[in-house]
């Protein structure tokens, strides 16, 4: 294979998860993940495609469909360990890339037993979110959570379709193929979906309601048919491995663009409130404080004051 062919996102036709490989020349000669070294396989400015997950990460988690993925870089080739500070450069700034865009990842696990190792390919996996944390051996490392997609999506894998002037087809949307009719060929469909798992509770809507549906960021107030429309933004993330909880001191009441922003790690808060990245102050309800520990949470593992994301 060239080392120019441009990159594939999506499955590779004839090869389904499960599908093992003796070692990474027939993963590489299989498309399934073009370097030959390199754990993460990306483009720049292009997205990853690829990555394999090799053990070799000290601060890696795998529990199946949610794997916590350490990025490249900072690590002694002797020892693996970390011995130095990643940044969001290269290919880690590429899983970002795909967070942004919700282009797939392909992932294949290094099996070892005993003495021996192959490689396993396990499917596709989205990128949830990205945030900065201290690894087990002191430096900066940054931490991607990876979501296994559903069956429903791995079934559109059999189209492999690369990047070059098409990544707007996986722009904010997951793939689905049609039900093929008789005599005409399966179609390529669309299907919009929310990337953020819509999480409605008790708390969430009391958030709203005290903020009249405002964002605490710019104030605007969206009102659609049903009514008005606001989301929460839970400032330490639920599920693991955060484990923020849902409650109103870790809750804001943001418009859909600063939510996304938030997110992405393009403002925080100062205990006081005061906006960091943009100006300005949230706005606060005398009946919804925050909890200043969850906001330090976010500025610390979230908040990237020198990220090239902007709020324009
Ligand atoms: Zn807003």
């Amino acid at each position: 294979m060239p080392k120019s062919s441009p990159p594939v996102f999506g499955s590779i036709a004839g090869i389904a998860p499960g599908h093992e490989f003796a070692n990474r020349l027939e993963l590489w000669g299989a498309g399934v993940h073009r370097q030959t070294q390199a754990g993460i396989s990306s483009r720049h400015g292009g997205g990853a495609e690829s990555i394999v997950l090799s053990g070799g990460y000290e601060d890696d988690e795998d529990w199946g469909s949610v794997i916590v993925y350490t990025g490249r870089g900072g690590r002694s080739a002797e020892t693996t360990q970390q011995v130095a500070d990643q940044t969001l450069t290269g290919p880690n700034l590429e899983l970002v890339r795909n967070e942004q865009t919700g282009l797939p990842l392909r992932v294949t696990r290094k099996i070892t037993t005993g003495h021996s190792s192959f490689y396993r390919y396990a499917g596709l996996y989205r990128v949830v979110s990205h945030w900065a944390d201290t690894g087990k051996s002191g430096y900066r490392i940054w931490r991607f959570r990876l979501e296994l997609l559903l069956d429903v999506v791995t079934e559109a894998e059999a189209i492999s379709l690369a990047s070059t002037g098409q990544n707007e087809l996986f722009d904010s949307t997951d793939l689905m193929v049609a039900e093929p009719s008789a005599g005409y060929e399966p179609a390529l469909r669309q299907e919009a979906t929310i990337l953020r798992i819509v999480r409605d509770s008790a708390v969430t809507r009391r958030v709203k309601m005290l903020h009249d549906y405002c964002c605490q960021v710019c104030g605007v107030r969206l009102h659609g048919a049903a009514g008005p429309y606001a989301e929460a933004a839970h400032i330490k993330p639920l599920g693991a491995p955060h484990h923020g909880p849902d409650v109103l001191e870790n809750v804001l009441c943001l418009c859909p663009n600063h939510h996304v922003l938030f997110d992405l790690g393009s403002f925080g808060a100062a205990d006081d409130g005061k906006l960091l990245g943009i100006s300005g102050n949230l706005r606060i309800h005398k009946q919804h404080s925050l909890n200043p520990i969850f906001l330090a949470y976010q500025r610390l593992h979230f908040y990237q004051p020198n990220a090239e994301a902007r709020v324009e």
